[in-house]
């Protein structure tokens, strides 16, 4: 397979995607006073726009507060997707990276889709570029190509299945009963681990989620030693390493869960630390410990948080929803071709609604 790879700590033309870039655009912390103005602020632009708030778990856990006191949703990317979709608002704020917004635009394309702002992106979609995708598709016309959500309009318009990591093991397992082989883009950690749980025949895109690969399989070992009653939950976009040590592997909802509906008292968490928010307000008795990054001593190689969900403050969804800035617009045809790919992946969830609840893998977890 040709080798896709990625400097992120070099900026390209436009600084997208640099995560030095994306730091440097994380809008100071607000003060309490300015935080509960801004707040009480979009809570009157949210009603005088008819808009409603899609926060994703990794964003600021202001917004996320914001989200679900105003009746919007704090969720994961198929969900995000799903709620969009469904509610009767004119205006979707998404606050997430740019691959939720597009989605959202191409899931109802008479709303505005506004986000605080345009250059949050993702390394999996920036990994991906739609031609060169374009091509190894053409090279493998015999596969069915399915592709994350984490990829750009062009990408999943090329695309025959998009899934999530709630619904991937679910769909691979379905088109290796059809008899499919696959092509698979772009998380390659996520198709490793997809390909050992279903045995199907994968072809894998190089690319990798810059937070989840950081993690770290060794200094994991040393971690569970020193806690031994805790269970150790994973995001499969993590390495090899760190997914073989799991009790339970899924996505960020399946691990919320797995800590909600759990009997241990401590958990080792290794998925952006923006999620930990949400799981400290439903489930304050537990114990959550962030997985290791780049080892015990190591205080920045990595900070477990995602550079463009940090892009995302209360500044830019005012910002946003004053001015009409940072609008999403998917053009056709490419919305049109991309739209097959999600509404397959939700008819299939709709129809098959147990692929979500249950994590991929999980061992000797009690409840979960
Ligand atoms: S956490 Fe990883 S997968 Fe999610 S948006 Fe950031 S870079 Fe992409």
């Amino acid at each position: 397979m040709e080798q896709v790879l990625y400097d992120y700590t070099r900026q390209d033309h436009d600084g997208a995607s640099c995560t030095a870039h994306a730091w440097a655009k994380v809008p100071e912390a607000l003060m309490p006073p300015e935080r509960d103005a801004a707040k009480a602020r979009i809570k009157a632009l949210l009603k005088a726009h008819d808009a409603v708030l899609v926060a994703h778990y990794y964003v600021d856990g202001d917004i996320q507060d914001l989200a679900l006191e105003t009746g919007g949703c704090v969720a994961d990317s198929l969900e995000m997707a799903r709620f969009g979709r469904d509610h009767a608002a004119k205006t979707l704020v998404v606050a997430g990276v740019r691959f939720m917004g597009e989605s959202a635009k191409i899931l109802s394309p008479d709303k505005r889709v506004l986000m605080p702002d345009l250059d949050a992106t993702c390394s999996l979609d920036l990994g991906c570029p739609a031609d060169e995708f374009a091509a190894f598709c053409d090279a493998h016309p015999d596969r069915t190509v399915v592709v994350y959500a984490n990829t750009s309009a062009a990408v999943k318009a090329r695309a025959d299945w998009m899934v999530t990591s709630s619904c991937a093991l679910g769909i691979v397992n379905h088109l290796k009963d059809q008899g499919r082989k696959i092509l698979w883009a772009p998380d390659r950690h996520l198709g490793r681990y997809i390909q050992e749980q279903t045995g199907a025949d994968m072809l894998l895109w190089n690319g990798a989620c810059i937070v989840h690969d950081e993690f770290k399989g060794l200094e994991l070992d040393l971690l569970k030693r020193d806690h031994p009653e805790a269970k150790v939950l994973v995001h499969p976009e993590s390495p090899a390493s760190v997914v073989a040590q799991a009790d339970v592997v899924g996505s960020t909802t399946q691990i919320l869960n797995a800590v909600l509906k759990g009997d241990a008292p401590a958990y080792i968490i290794a998925t952006d630390n923006g999620l930990m928010h949400r799981i400290r307000q439903l489930a304050p008795d537990k114990t959550l410990i962030e997985a290791p990054t780049a080892g015990r001593s190591a205080t920045c190689k990595s900070c477990a948080h995602c550079p463009w969900m940090a892009m995302n403050a209360l500044q830019g969804i005012v910002a946003c929803l004053e001015q009409g800035s940072g609008e999403i617009h998917v053009p056709e045809p490419t919305r049109a071709q991309a739209l097959g790919c999600i509404e397959r992946m939700l008819d299939f969830t709709a129809a098959h609604p147990a692929v979500l609840q249950t994590p991929g893998l999980v061992r000797n977890i009690g409840a979960a």
